[in-house]
Parts: structure tokens; C-alpha cells; sequence
């Protein structure tokens, strides 16, 4: 099964022609879950090769301008470019706490009606999540639900055994999310995909006496199967070793993790997306901001043994390679930086519309 990830918006702050704000798309099997929505992010569908109305589930890290402006607009347009369906499954929205009034709100003020129903499920975030000046307490939030009752969702609490909160088990793929440390709480997403039962292995089907047809299907389920002759065949003895799952991680914007559950979580993953908004020489600017450099990002990456780092949301004063003009900071320099503090994992500089493919993994 073919995944990969697409970066819509790399800028920070706010969308310019050469840097969207920021939005990431997972996808896999044609299903598209978008991580963050800034603003124009439906614009920057339009032009890349994916598909808005493909979207089923969206992430937001935190409630920064930069990071949901773009979600009703986007909502919007897809209701507009899709044909009323009455049996469509609800567009699963996840993010902090305040993010269901928003989209209530803004909804009824401009009079909107979507054409598929959505549901809005709310991390709760903790008081060490950011400043304590910063810290809103948005409990009362909660009253918004009465607000409409078309509108679904669940609270969503922080499991302090595993110091994560659980958004997503599809069966398939499982997504937890974990506490950052920015201006206002901010969270990571670590989306794990589930061990694949492993092939069959058609030489010893044949050697057994296994005939092609449902006998094949009973054995990859896990299901031991009688032949007519009577002999029991067992899943293990047809089965080669299952395939390990992939695993991306993308964060929000931070300046570091709150607690234990982040290094666990993003433990060997496959791709880590990480902003380095800064590069190490504004660190202090970095930090005072809430924001990362990609050495931050790459100490992080390390601690985690990731395979690849991908550095984002950089400040719009990096233009893309070969774009920057007078005025304009160099881009690559913070790809070496981030080179520095890692041995022998690949980092990789994001790019609007650039696309990083993950391939299955062997089994172990
Ligand atoms: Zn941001
Ligand atoms: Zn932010």
C-alpha cells in the first residue's frame, strides 16, 4: 500500500507566493488526512496534484493563525465542489480546545451550510504548555456544543500512563498526539500504521497441498484451515514474518516537548516533520518566540533515532533554493546546521508541493 507525505505550506506566519502557510497531507490508498490548514490552503490544493474533497480527517497542532485560518475556507470549498451525499461519513477535525466554537461560530455568522456533516473532537491541553501569562483557561468553551446540536466530537484528556492522548484507531493506522511547549499549547501527531501480516509463502502452500482459493485467504487472516486429507495447516507454517507498520511523526510549533510520552512516541519513525523557523545563530529570538532552529529540531530527531528529518515553517525571509533575492536568507544553511548534530540520518528541507514517498517496510 502506497503512502506518502505532501507539503502544501512551509512558511511561517503567514502564506507569501513562494511559501503557503502551513498544511501537510498524509495519504494512503487515495484517503488524504491533512495536518494544519493555514490560510489558502485550498488554493494550494488546487494547484498540487491532490484532491481536497479526498480529505477525511484534519489535525491542527494549535490555534496560531497560521495553522487553522484557513480550515472553514477550506470546508467551504469542498462542500461547494461536491455533490450533496447523504451517506457520507463525517469529516473528523481533531485540535486544541476552542477550535469546535470556532468553526460553530464562524459557520453561523457567514451562514454556511456544508453539504457533509463534520465532527470536531478537542484535545484538552495542560497550564505547561506555554507561558504561564499566556495560559487561557477555555474550559467554559465546552458550552459551545449546545450551539448546534449537528455538531459531534468528543474532549479529549491527556493519558497520563502514556503521557499522550489517543485520537485515532482505524484498524489500520493508530494516532496519538503529545504535548509541545510554544506561545499557546501546541501538540505533535504521531500516526503509526499497524503490523501487516506476512506474505504467504506460495512454495510451501504447494509443498502441503494447499489449493489457490478461500483456503489462501483463511491462512493470511490468521485462521488455521483442515484439509480434505485431514491435515491441519497453520497460519505459522504458510505465513513469512509480518512487516513492520511505518510511522510519521509532524509537530507543531514549539521550542521544545512538555514530558515524557514525545521520545516513546516518535521512537524510530520513518519521517519526523519538525519547524525550524530560525536558523541557530536567532536561537535566542528562536526560543523567546517559541519557536525551534534546526539544530533544536535535529537534537530532537536524534533523541528519537528517526530514519529522516524533514525541517518546515521557516520564516519568510528564507525563500525557497534558487528563488532568494536581495534581502533574502539562505534556505540550505539550515539544512547543514541540522547536518551538524546527526550522524547518519537524512534531513530534508520542505518545500511547497514537494512530495516524500514512504516506502513499506521489510520485515524484521
Ligand atoms: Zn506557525
Ligand atoms: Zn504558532
Amino acid at each position: 500500500m502506497s503512502m506518502d507525505v505532501t507539503f502544501l505550506g512551509t512558511g511561517a506566519a503567514y502564506p507569501s507566493p513562494t511559501r503557503g502557510a502551513s498544511a501537510t497531507v498524509v495519504r494512503f490508498e487515495g484517503d488524504c488526512w491533512l495536518f494544519d490548514c493555514g490560510e489558502g490552503t485550498q488554493t494550494q490544493f488546487m494547484k498540487s496534484h491532490l484532491k481536497a474533497g479526498r480529505i477525511t480527517k484534519i489535525f491542527i497542532t494549535h490555534l496560531h493563525g497560521d495553522h487553522f485560518f484557513g480550515l472553514p475556507g477550506l470546508l467551504c470549498t469542498i462542500s461547494l465542489q461536491s455533490s450533496p451525499d447523504t451517506q457520507k461519513l463525517p469529516v473528523e477535525i481533531y485540535g486544541p480546545l476552542g477550535l469546535r466554537g470556532f468553526l460553530l461560530r464562524t459557520m453561523e455568522l457567514s451562514h454556511s451550510q456544508l453539504s457533509f456533516p463534520y465532527a470536531v473532537h478537542e484535545l484538552v491541553p495542560t497550564p505547561d504548555q506555554c507561558p504561564g501569562e499566556e495560559w487561557k483557561e477555555l474550559s467554559f468553551l465546552g458550552g459551545d456544543r449546545a450551539l448546534s446540536k449537528d455538531v459531534q466530537g468528543k474532549t479529549i484528556y491527556l493519558d497520563p500512563t502514556e503521557d499522550s492522548y489517543t485520537l485515532v484507531d482505524t484498524g489500520q493506522f493508530v494516532v496519538k498526539a503529545f504535548r509541545l511547549f510554544h506561545r499557546i499549547p501546541s501538540f505533535g501527531f504521531v500516526m503509526e500504521e499497524k503490523m501487516r501480516t506476512g506474505r504467504l509463502n506460495a512454495q510451501k502452500l504447494k509443498e502441503l497441498g494447499v489449493q489457490p482459493g478461500p483456503l489462501y485467504g483463511k491462512l493470511k487472516e490468521g485462521i488455521t484451515v483442515v484439509l480434505e486429507d485431514g491435515t491441519t495447516i497453520f497460519p505459522s507454517d504458510v505465513l513469512e514474518e509480518p512487516l513492520p507498520g511505518r510511522k510519521v511523526c509532524i509537530l507543531g510549533d514549539c521550542s521544545g516537548i512538555v514530558g515524557e510520552g514525545a521520545v516513546s512516541l516518535c521512537h524510530e519513525a520513518d519521517l519526523l516533520v519538525h519547524e525550524a523557523t530560525l536558523d541557530d545563530s536567532q536561537a535566542d529570538k528562536a526560543k523567546e518566540r517559541g519557536h525551534s532552529t534546526p539544530k533544536m529540531a535535529a537534537t530532537f530527531a536524534q533523541q528519537c533515532k528517526v530514519k529522516r528529518l524533514v525541517l518546515s515553517h521557516f520564516s519568510q525571509r528564507y525563500k525557497p533554493a534558487g528563488q532568494a533575492g536581495e534581502g533574502d536568507l539562505d534556505v540550505t544553511e539550515l539544512k547543514k546546521q541540522a547536518e551538524v548534530v546527526l550522524d547518519r540520518q537524512e534531513v530534508v528541507l520542505a518545500e511547497d508541493f514537494m512530495t516524500i514517498g514512504i516506502p513499506m517496510k521489510k520485515p524484521r
